[in-house]
């Protein structure tokens, strides 16, 4: 590729961010970096009556958490703003209008004087006859617009100020033949297309119109989004031919389905089956509803951007698991799937399980610090540390930590009821009490010489381990689980260890 890429990320910010735009995002970022590009963040603010309070901090603040940077957007500082900026649609309004009417003049778009109510009427007589209203070439020459009334007339309707819109005019019986890098040729007849609104006269551009432009004075190379837009590349790539400019390639990325595998993936899904579509938590500023995000549910950002990565695209290998970096270097859209990706939770949290098995024990006892301090535990860092890397393999979430290792820090106050039938028979509390001593007896307190001094006394003994160790972690834990018995011997020490055979023996006994 000789000239430079550039992409760009080009939310609308009407609400959080579903998992699918960051995705978007991702593969933008991926592709832009993997090709020495650029990756742009576009505000699509056109819409006022979709505009979100906080949505466009929530879509930066999540591309920072997700750390996907971006090289220009909004909040770019002024020299990266100057070239192609600014970056948001709003404060670009002024530039569109003369693009549409450049339009007028080539005899590519119209005005059209139709209100809302007579357009309402035309659809209404047309689903009374099981039809679809279409604005296009079939009807157009019937409807009120510049095509159809004589200049004067139009010139007075808009002396008169009439509102009006300028509709983009399709082609008629072209066969348009279209590229898309993931779904390859595409041929679309021109034919059921129908003369979008590309401008409005409350001096707004639409979607279509502003994208375009704002595509063209980027010198966007590469539109990569959601296969939720293939339905206008038609006329994006006609409006590209209407301005006689060099259009981008396109990739349409597919749909992150549900984990049926039916029907896109929604919040409601999220909320039913209790996993985030959202990076963030996101606090609706008008109803003050909470969504739940994986921010805070204790997912790890790199665990978040493998899992996202990993919806449509594999590398075409065994491995899985991958770093920013590497799925620079691994990403190709031409590997990206057509059909669409099934969102599978489970998945997503066995991905946070690989990245926390990696994490340094250390990053994660602070963390863990924390919610020590609420369960009102004190305890020190390298502590916690060492508990962590007992305990870290069978975690998923940080939040985890608590219930499978609370017993390093606090003594059980109660003894599993089955457990403790099962477990403690006519002679435990006699064995429990002698292990005691023997434990005050040892020196070297590391986990390898406990285990071997008390394995060679029960050995001694001729007891067999069955009666001796299930009792001996049920004294120590309260329950039959946790790690090896001499690693939780050895932690909370001597004393504490006895203190716990005593208290069982005593309630248990
Ligand atoms: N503003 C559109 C959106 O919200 C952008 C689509 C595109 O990338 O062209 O997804």
């Amino acid at each position: 590729m000789s000239t430079k890429v550039r992409v760009r990320f080009a939310p609308s910010p009407t609400g959080p961010l579903h998992i699918g735009g960051v995705r978007t995002a991702l593969f933008n970022y991926l592709f832009a970096k993997k090709h020495g590009g650029d990756f742009l963040l576009r505000i699509e603010d056109t819409d006022q009556t979709r505009f979100v309070e906080g949505a466009e901090k929530y879509i930066i603040d999540s591309l920072i958490w997700l750390q996907i940077p971006y090289d220009e957007g909004p909040d770019s500082p002024r020299e990266v703003q100057e070239k192609y900026g600014p970056f948001r649609q709003s404060e670009r309004k002024y530039l569109y209008e003369d693009y549409a009417k450049t339009l007028i003049e080539n005899g590519w778009a119209y005005y059209a004087f139709d209100t809302p109510e007579e357009l309402d009427e035309h659809r209404k007589n047309h689903e009374e006859k099981g039809k679809t209203f279409i604005y296009n070439w079939h009807n157009r020459l019937k409807l009120k617009n510049s095509l159809s009334l004589s200049p004067e007339e139009v010139q007075k309707k808009l002396d008169d100020n009439e509102d009006y819109v300028i509709r983009f005019k399709c082609p008629q019986d072209e066969k348009l033949q279209l590229k898309d890098i993931i779904r390859g040729d595409i041929e679309i007849d021109s034919n059921i297309l129908d003369d979008k609104v590309l401008f409005k006269s409350d001096g707004m551009p639409t979607y279509h119109l502003a994208n375009i432009v704002d595509d063209h004075l980027m010198d966007i190379t590469h539109v990569i989004r959601g296969e939720e837009w293939l339905p206008s590349l038609a006329l994006h790539v006609l409006l590209y031919r209407a301005f006689d400019w060099k259009a981008p390639e396109f990739a349409h990325l597919p749909l992150i389905l549900k984990p049926t595998g039916k029907g896109k993936l929604s919040k409601r899904d999220g909320d039913k089956l209790g996993f985030p579509v959202f990076p963030m938590e996101w606090k609706d500023p008008k109803t003050g509803d909470v969504s739940r995000g994986y921010r805070e549910d204790g997912y790890f950002h790199d665990a978040v951007i493998n899992f996202l990565a990993f919806l449509g695209w594999n590398p075409g290998t065994e491995q899985e698991i991958f770093s920013l970096d590497e799925l620079v270097n691994a990403f190709e859209l031409e590997k990206v799937h057509k059909g669409g990706a099934r969102f599978d939770p489970d998945k997503t949290k066995w991905y946070n399980h690989q990245y926390l098995q990696q994490k340094d024990n250390e990053m994660l006892a602070s963390k863990f610090v924390s919610i020590l301090g609420e369960q009102g535990v004190n305890t020190n860092l390298e502590y916690a540390s060492q508990v962590v890397g007992l305990i870290k393999e069978r975690a998923d979430f940080v939040s985890d930590f608590w219930e499978l290792a609370s017993f390093f820090f606090v003594a059980p106050d109660s003894y599993e009821e089955k457990a403790a039938k099962k477990q403690w028979k006519e002679n435990t509390s006699e064995y429990m009490n002698q292990i005691a001593d023997v434990i005050i007896g040892i020196e070297d307190f590391s986990s390898e010489n406990i285990e071997t001094v008390v394995k060679q006394w029960i050995s001694d003994k001729e007891l067999g381990f069955g009666k001796v160790m299930p009792p001996l972690r049920l004294a120590l834990v309260g329950e039959m689980k946790g790690p090896h018995v001499f690693d939780i011997i050895a932690m909370i020490g001597k004393d504490e260890t006895v203190s716990r055979l005593k208290k069982a023996v005593e309630t248990l006994g």
